[in-house]
Order: C-alpha cells, then sequence, then structure tokens
C-alpha cells in the first residue's frame, strides 16, 4: 500500500503553499486521505518537469478496479465467510451491539458496513466507513482479523 513519504517523493518539494497546504507532505498526507487530489497541486500539473511525476502520482493514488470509495477491495475467492471482519468492524459493533446472532435488530441496518450474504463478505455503505472522507483513520479491524487477507484497502 502507498504512503505519504512514497507520494511526497513525486512531488516538486518546494513548500510553496499553492495547493493551501503547508508543505508539501502536508499535501501528500492530504491525497492519502483523499482530502484533495494531484490536481490540486499547481506546479506538478502545469510544468513539464513535474509530467512524469504527475502521471505517476494520478496512478498511485486511483483506485484500483474493483474498489469502492475507501478503497476497499473484497477478495471473494479467498473470502470463506468467517464473519470474523462483521463483528470486529468498530462501525458494525457501534450499529449492531448485540451481533446478527442475537435476535435483536441492529440500531441501524444502513449503517452496517460489512455483512454476510451467501456465504461472502459483502461491503455497503462504505462512506461510513472510518477510511472514509476528511477525518479518515487508517482503521485495521476487518484487515487484521481475517485469517486469509480477503479484504484489502488500497489507494
Ligand atoms: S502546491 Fe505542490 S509544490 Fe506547492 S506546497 Fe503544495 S504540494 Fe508542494
Ligand atoms: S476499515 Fe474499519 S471501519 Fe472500515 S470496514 Fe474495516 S473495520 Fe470497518
Ligand atoms: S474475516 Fe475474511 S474470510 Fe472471514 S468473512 Fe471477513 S473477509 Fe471473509
Amino acid at each position: 500500500m502507498t504512503n505519504a513519504m512514497e507520494l511526497y517523493q513525486l512531488l516538486p518539494k518546494t513548500n510553496c503553499k499553492e495547493c493551501g497546504k503547508t508543505s508539501c507532505m502536508a499535501f501528500a498526507v492530504a491525497l492519502l486521505a483523499r482530502e484533495l487530489t494531484v490536481d490540486a497541486c499547481p506546479p506538478l500539473k502545469n510544468e513539464p518537469k513535474f509530467k512524469e511525476n504527475y502521471e505517476k502520482l494520478k496512478e498511485r493514488v486511483s483506485p484500483a478496479e474493483g474498489a469502492t470509495e475507501t478503497g476497499l477491495i473484497v477478495h471473494e475467492e479467498l473470502c470463506f465467510g468467517c464473519g470474523n471482519c462483521v463483528v470486529a468492524c468498530p462501525v458494525n459493533v457501534a450499529n449492531d451491539p448485540y451481533g446478527v446472532g442475537s435476535g435483536n435488530a441492529p440500531k441501524d441496518e444502513k449503517k452496517l458496513i460489512l455483512s454476510i450474504e451467501d456465504g461472502i463478505v459483502r461491503a455497503k455503505n462504505v462512506d461510513e466507513c472510518r477510511r472514509f472522507g476528511k477525518n479518515k483513520i487508517l482503521c485495521t479491524g476487518c484487515i487484521v482479523t481475517c485469517p486469509v487477507e480477503a479484504i484489502e484497502f488500497v489507494v
């Protein structure tokens, strides 16, 4: 997975602040958080000498095919529907505190992110994921609890 330092290495590194950030490193962090896009750096976008890095960055921060807005990919061929990720996801827990096996309905089904359907995990309501949006955090609840690495986040 791409990290902020790798993105920073491809930026002009002049800290000119034209993007509204205080430094190129701050811009790299915002890129990683999807708070800004590559095009928000005018020198990178407009100056021919940065063209190659511009193209590389565009490629790096584009979600891979099949990824949701959060970059979430479920490798369905690996998932065997154990449900570990479903019960580990803090957003699921907050909205379905007793779990699906309890007989109690979720507090808000529209906020559940992960569920098992037809023996495979499905992701919905991904804008509720802690990795989504301006205040995102790099939650790993679903990744670390999957025994077969069927959940991946790509930038
Ligand atoms: S506009 Fe580009 S070069 Fe200037 S600080 Fe922002 S990221 Fe760095
Ligand atoms: S990253 Fe966190 S909030 Fe998002 S689906 Fe996984 S466990 Fe849930
Ligand atoms: S923890 Fe992994 S194998 Fe289990 S349901 Fe989730 S994605 Fe599938």
